[in-house]
């Protein structure tokens, strides 16, 4: 609803209607969406009952844009205003705030059951075919919702509970619908603690690496190790990568800890036999920046590791949200001689294209294949073909997880050369590799190294 359209006697050409209109859309804009939010507060603020506000982005809009021009982009945008002006519930109101963001109040949406429900059928509305003339588009949107006071008693503080809402649709995919709760509240707190503790660890340097080795099935030889950072806080505890890697990445400074560990690794690598690898994991955020090649290129050769020796870890979730980007990094790293692994594979948007198109040279078959391998008939399958069009492909395969004695021997009788997993070793500290290596030179028998390694 335009200004106009709650005051009739309102002329467009009022300075004061223009500065709270959208002119592409006709609706609302930000500075109106704060006015009105601010005004409900206000009434709302002596009587407890709460409202819901909420944002709408629409998914994989830049490529619209790109593809069909801007114009159609606009025509998109335009049919979406009508539609979410169309079902707004009585008494709502609804705003456009970015390029493909809109945002409404619904004053009589009291908790998290109501917000879901306006969610789907917004949803639903806007799923239906945009009509561009000459051709019909779909689209899905992605919804954060907050409720007052709750989740903020101030515009700003408000708003951006619902935009944490979203951004929470938007990792989990398409189309999704959050309402911000207790639990993501307690998460975020959650979050901010490791990050201080984490920051705090990076400039003390108490964030370690440890390796696994990845070793040849058939005799149990090392052929390398994959660095995996570890690291205890004192008073958090044990803090898996799996937490602290993605919170580095989502607050900014997963650059100056990757800095770190990739010196360490290398730093250790540099001193095991010249025929052993070094495989490391290169973060998301890293594969939309132009300049990862030259980063690692610099940190390798100032610690003296031959870059032939080092490989760098990346999956396909994290090659999605820039190809080209990902694309122009894989290329560069392998003009330097550094090789690229696919880690996890089959796990993420498996596009068999990428495995063409990529400079990869070796693909990591993910854990949930292996430990279902000996189970499970179509695991068994798909590894079976994952081999197979790899070895088309001339590409090197590491099998993950391994953990028994018949996983080893099935994947060997399938013709999988590497594997890594605790039948082989868990990760172990710098020091203790030189152990294994050791162990392993100066025993020559078949399959020492497993009575070596923690099983
Ligand atoms: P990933 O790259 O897939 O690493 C393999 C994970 O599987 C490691 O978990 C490893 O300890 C675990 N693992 C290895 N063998 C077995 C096995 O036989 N059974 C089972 N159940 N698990 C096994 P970890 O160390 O907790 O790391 C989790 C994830 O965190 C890694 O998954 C990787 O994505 C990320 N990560 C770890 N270190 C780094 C790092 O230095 N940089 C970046 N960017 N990510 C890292
Ligand atoms: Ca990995
Ligand atoms: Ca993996």
């Amino acid at each position: 609803m335009t200004p106009e359209d709650e005051n009739p006697d309102a002329l467009s050409s009022n300075p004061k209607v223009v500065a709270y209109t959208d002119p592409l859309t006709g609706l609302g804009n930000r500075r109106r969406l704060m006015d009105k939010i601010r005004k409900l507060a206000s009434e709302r603020a002596d009587d407890p009952a709460p409202f819901t506000i909420g944002i709408v982005n629409i998914d994989g809009f830049k490529p619209i844009n790109d593809l069909f021009g801007h114009a159609s982009g606009d025509e998109i945008l335009c049919q979406v205003a009508h539609r979410l002006r169309a079902c707004l519930p009585d008494g709502g109101f609804v705003a456009r705030i970015e390029s493909d963001e809109f945002a409404f109040v619904l004053p009589l949406v009291f908790e998290k059951k109501g917000a879901e429900k306006i969610g789907r059928m917004f949803k639903d509305v806007l799923s239906a075919p945009y009509d561009l003339g000459d051709r019909n588009v779909r689209l899905s949107a992605s919804f954060g919702f907050a409720v007052y006071p709750f989740a903020g008693e101030q515009f700003a503080e408000l708003l951006k509970s619902a935009d944490t809402a979203l951004y929470r649709s938007k990792r989990r995919g398409r189309g999704q619908i959050t309402v911000y709760s207790e639990e993501i509240a307690e998460e975020i707190r959650r979050g901010t603690e490791i990050e201080q503790a984490l920051r705090r660890a990076i400039i003390a340097d108490e964030v370690a690496v440890h390796f696994q080795p990845i070793v040849d099935i058939a005799d149990g030889t090392i052929q390398g190790f994959e660095a995996l950072a570890r690291w205890t806080d004192r008073e958090l505890g044990f803090v898996s990568p799996g937490i602290f890697i993605p919170l580095a990445e989502e607050r900014g400074f997963i650059d100056s800890l990757t800095e770190t560990l990739l010196k360490k690794a290398a730093e250790t690598a540099k001193h095991w036999p010249s025929d052993l690898f070094l495989s490391f994991n290169l973060s998301s955020a890293q594969l939309i920046d132009p300049a990862t090649a030259f980063n690692v290129l610099a940190i390798v050769n100032r610690v003296g590791l031959d870059p032939r020796r080092l490989e760098l870890e990346i999956t396909e979730t994290a090659m999605m949200s820039d190809p080209e980007i990902a694309a122009k990094v894989v290329n560069e790293l392998h003009a330097i001689g550094i090789k690229v692994s696919l880690d996890d594979f089959g796990t993420g948007q498996s596009s068999l294209g990428r495995l063409r198109n990529f400079a990869f040279n070796k693909v990591k078959i993910d854990r949930s294949f292996i430990s279902e391998i000996t189970l499970d008939k179509s695991a068994e399958h798909i590894v079976r073909a994952i081999l197979m069009m790899c070895e088309g492909l001339n590409l090197k395969v590491i099998a993950e997880g391994i953990e028994t004695e018949e996983q080893a021997e099935k994947l060997s009788a399938l013709g999988c050369k590497s594997g890594q997993g605790w039948l082989y070793g868990k990760a172990v500290e710098a020091s203790k590799t030189f152990d294994l290596i050791e162990a392993q030179r100066s025993s020559q028998s078949v399959r020492s190294p497993i009575q070596v390694f923690s099983r």
